[in-house]
């Protein structure tokens, strides 16, 4: 019995109603009536859009899944359809006639042909479109492979094939070579688990090894030398080996800086391993809240964040010998200001050794900077690399990518080589690995096992290994990464490199003090090197999913150095906590903004951290002691006042985790909003709900009966106790007691707004919100429990940009709180 009919929603999801149904079998008549109309619209008429019947029937869990996952493939492929027709790119020339125009007869027919129901002639399968499509490419695939069973179906799957891209061939990027080497590597790369003597070999047969020698009489010759060298030529993993064996650590540590947490750690279990030594004793890691040292440790791989704050505890390094600046190149805030500490105490120090080290050639900047150091080159290889450009601009860059990575499965054998997608970060990573899964299953085990590995900065430690393991024979890898893969990680066996030509990058409005992370096309110089990293075992290919227009056109050459968008009050803090006063004529090698330098001094007065004559004060010292952003520190300094310390420090650890406590899956999100509701009641605000879920789960006793109970993530919660204790041990080193003050949500407040004041907003007549500093219209962010109740002044954590500016993290304040906490800038009208 038909319930009720749902039509089309504007941005083409089918709606579904109230519960869960599935689709009615349409007759074939019906469809092909639809097909018709259908038709009538690619010839321009304005025909109504096609509406969905849904049959009132429940589904199970598992109907319900598959239901989801056909619609969600059928808008793919639908999606893709409409964009052939804008753009007449995707095209299966079987089907166009010579004009170019669609030929709908042979179309329909070959349609029509393939959505028949077995059982039932004249009943059609529900997405059958979609089931075609990829029994299409299953058939090519198998075809490919030689079975000939499939052989003789292959004129009709031609005839459907309709969604592949299309790619033009833009040119070739020379290789560099030394290919006897290199074929030595491939086999070892897909040879097991690697034993002692199988590392070394490998470690002999990196282009930097021949150079060994040389090198380390370079290093012994000059004191300052700039190495440049080929990504995945073994600069990061070799290097500081070298120097272990040739004596360097005896006077002390050898440091190497990475720009990414996941670079240290991963290249620190790379070379434990082949010193064949336990990770965190001779060699090992430092990131923040994340040490994984020892006193024995004397390779050190660390964030280059983490350096910079040594240099709070030990001005001049002393217990280093060495220090590499490595991925120099990438040009990250706290490597800039690295190499102007690095510099300075090169010269009251001649026994330090200064590297560093970049994947680029402009290396010159880096040579001039440092006083005309000598700059050593590793000659890479690279085997020549086919650059493939879309002919015309990518709709749905992430669909894309998903629709090349199969293309290129199911065409290519799988020993053949592995794929690399480039993508912006955490969630596009998850949403890609979510539809290939999905389109994977559709296949079954029809075709070659496609092994997706994500790698992202907060994937857990024990899944970032995953993307070096050697995988089964007849698989084939496809490694899901942001940018860390562009030069910090090499991934040996890769041959495919998709690139959608974006990156996630910091922005920073100085007027506004401003700073948001948005996603931005990438520079010519990154897509270069993404590029590169397909012809490291093999001759490579790149597919950029755009045009070669916009290379040429639309990128820079080069990405903006960080320091030149990123708010800077960190970076003064720990500067004036170093003794450094005059921040704005410090010698950067690009300086930033002056605006932005100011911006930060203001802050930094505002906060009490410096006085009027711009020193840094006691309340300023003991911020600086805090690994973290100067308001957050600001708020734990103050808790001492209001003597609630251990409930800010619980808050400050569950801001820093940022927004991955809660996870809402879609089937169960009304229980979900419900589970986190629950901790909002009485509109206690964001910060004091995310005290309640900490406390909550301290008092289960920490039990996994309570994730599930509360939607919450586990893994997200281990690190805020992580980042509590040691928020604690911080305590103690500036002398702040640890006080409980968990009735007294005032206390509580009261101390945020020490911290975050210049982050008040007020509610105007018109209903909207007004930052305080600079009259800016801002939104409450959809997940804060304040949606609904509005306070009419309000303190938030971050302003972020989707569709509108966002404040998250929300609590309440009362004007009078503002003038009593921060009388320097607010005063009360009279
Ligand atoms: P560079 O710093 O010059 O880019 P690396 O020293 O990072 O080069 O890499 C040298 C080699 O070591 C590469 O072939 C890379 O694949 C391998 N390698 C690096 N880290 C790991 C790891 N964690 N697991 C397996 N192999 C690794
Ligand atoms: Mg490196």
């Amino acid at each position: 019995e038909l319930k009720r009919s749902a039509g089309k929603g504007r941005d083409g999801a089918v709606q579904r109603p109230n519960d869960t149904f599935v689709l009615r079998e349409i007759s074939r008549q019906e469809y092909l009536k639809k097909r018709e109309q259908k038709k009538l619209k690619e010839l321009g008429d304005d025909v109504e859009d096609e509406q969905y019947l849904f049959e009132g029937v429940k589904l199970t869990d598992a109907e319900d899944q598959d239901f989801r996952y056909k619609n969600e493939i059928y808008q793919l492929v639908k999606k893709r359809s409409e964009v052939t027709e804008i753009t007449k790119e995707y095209r299966m020339p079987e089907l166009y006639d010579q004009e170019g125009n669609v030929n709908q007869e042979k179309r329909f027919a070959a349609a029509s042909k393939r959505y028949r129901d077995p059982n039932d002639e004249n009943k059609v399968k529900p997405f059958a479109e979609q089931e075609s499509w990829e029994e299409n490419q299953i058939g090519k695939a198998i075809l490919k492979f030689g079975s000939r069973d499939r052989k003789q179906k292959s004129d009709e799957f031609e005839l459907v094939f309709e969604n592949q891209i299309e790619f033009i061939k833009a040119e070739v990027m020379d290789g560099r070579s030394d290919k006897r080497e290199s074929v030595e590597l491939t086999e070892k790369s897909i040879m097991a688990k690697p034993t002692f003597d199988k590392l070394q070999d490998e470690r002999k047969s990196l282009p930097i090894y021949r150079y060994k020698d040389k090198l380390l009489r370079a290093i012994n010759d000059h004191q300052i030398l700039v190495i440049v060298g080929e990504t995945g030529s073994g600069k990061t993993t070799q290097i500081p080996q070298y120097l272990h064996e040739a004596g360097f650590t005896k006077f002390g540590k050898i440091g190497c800086t990475q720009p990414r947490r996941v670079a240290a750690m991963s290249v620190a279990a790379r070379v434990s391993q082949e010193m064949g030594i336990k990770m965190g004793h001779e060699v090992g890691y430092s990131i923040r809240f994340e040490d994984c040292t020892c006193e024995k440790t004397v390779l050190k791989y660390m964030t280059d964040g983490i350096l910079l704050r040594e240099f709070l505890g030990e001005p001049d390094l002393a217990s280093y010998s060495v220090l590499m600046v490595d991925e120099a190149h990438e040009r990250t805030l706290s490597t800039d200001v690295l190499f102007v500490l690095v510099k300075d105490i090169a010269r009251f120090r001649p026994d330090l050794k200064v590297l560093i080290s970049s994947a680029t050639l402009d290396a010159e900047k880096f040579s001039d900077y440092f006083d005309s150091a000598p700059i050593f080159y590793v000659p890479g290889r690279r085997y020549p690399v086919e650059i493939h450009n879309t002919k015309a601009p990518e709709a749905d860059y992430l669909d894309a990518a998903v629709v090349t990575a199969l293309q290129i499965h199911l065409t290519q054998p799988p020993g053949d080589g592995d794929i690399l997608i480039f993508l912006t970060g955490q969630e596009e990573i998850e949403n890609v690995e979510d539809i290939l899964k999905y389109r994977l299953r559709g296949f079954g085990s029809k075709i070659a096992e496609l092994i997706i590995c994500p790698i992202y900065s907060n994937l857990p430690t024990e899944l970032q290994a995953k993307i070096f393991e050697p995988i089964p024979q007849g698989a084939r890898k496809v490694v899901l990464a942001t940018n860390i893969a562009e030069t910090s990680l090499t991934i040996d066996g890769i041959k495919y490199v998709i690139d959608p030509g974006f990156c996630k990058m910091k922005s920073y409005n100085p007027r506004t003090g401003m700073e948001s992370l948005l996603v931005t096309p990438i520079s010519k110089a990154s897509a270069d090197q993404r590029a590169g990293r397909s012809g490291r075992t093999s001759p490579g290919k790149c597919f950029r999913l755009y045009t070669a227009y916009t290379y040429y056109n639309d990128l820079e050459d080069n990405t903006v150095p960080e320091i030149k968008r990123s708010n800077l009050s960190n970076v003064v803090l720990t500067l004036k906590s170093l003794g450094i006063h005059n921040v704005v004529n410090f010698d950067f090698m690009d300086p930033p903004p002056e605006e932005s330098i100011l911006k930060a001094l203001e802050l930094l007065y505002a906060l009490g951290a410096l006085n009027k004559h711009g020193e840094l004060t006691k309340v300023g010292r003991r911020m600086a002691e805090f690994p973290l952003d100067p308001m957050l520190s600001k708020m734990i300094v103050a808790s001492d006042k209001y003597k609630c310390s251990a409930e800010i420090i619980s808050i400050a650890a569950m801001l820093s985790v940022g927004s991955s406590i809660f996870y809402s899956p879609k089937n169960r999100k009304v229980l979900a909003d419900n589970a986190r509701m629950n901790f909002h009641v009485g509109n206690v605000g964001d910060h004091i709900a995310l005290l309640n879920v900490y406390n909550s789960w301290k008092e289960t006793d920490y039990s996994t009966q309570w994730y599930y109970e509360n939607f919450i993530q586990v893994r997200s919660m281990k690190r805020a106790r992580d980042i509590r204790d040691q928020l604690k041990g911080l305590l103690e080193r500036v002398e702040i007691g640890l006080s409980s003050n968990l009735k007294d949500t005032e206390a509580i407040k009261k101390a945020i707004i020490a911290g975050f004041f210049p982050h008040s907003a007020h509610m105007q007549k018109n209903g909207l919100y007004r930052t305080i500093k600079l009259p800016q219209t801002v939104y409450i962010h959809p997940s804060s429990g304040l949606l609904h109740a509005r306070p009419s002044w309000v303190v938030y954590h971050e302003l972020v940009l989707t569709s509108k500016e966002y404040m998250r993290q929300v609590t309440e304040l009362k004007p009078e709180w503002l003038v009593e906490i921060a009388p320097h800038c607010f005063k009360l009208k009279d």
